[in-house]
């Protein structure tokens, strides 16, 4: 299920390491995933009913080798 977030909430949602940058919802690999994504640093952060878990302790960090969000080929889906 895809995460659902008022966009003002995503807006002032950030990731706690050092960059403080913005999130996206789900992961690069799948965007209904129940994660928050850090634009920066590609850590995933779970949402559990619906509260993002906002915890580096909590985060997965992003699979070897991941893109790191500069580029711009994202790869088309679908
Ligand atoms: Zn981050």
């Amino acid at each position: 299920m895809a995460v659902r977030l008022a966009p003002q909430l995503l807006e002032i949602l950030a990731c706690p390491c050092p960059e403080h940058a913005p999130l996206r919802v789900g992961t690069p690999e799948d965007a209904q995933a129940d994660y928050l994504t850090c634009t920066a640093c590609g850590r995933r952060f779970p949402v559990r009913d619906g509260i993002p878990v906002l915890l580096l302790d909590e985060a997965e960090r992003p699979p070897a080798g991941a893109p790191d969000g500069t580029g711009d080929g994202d790869p088309a889906v679908g």
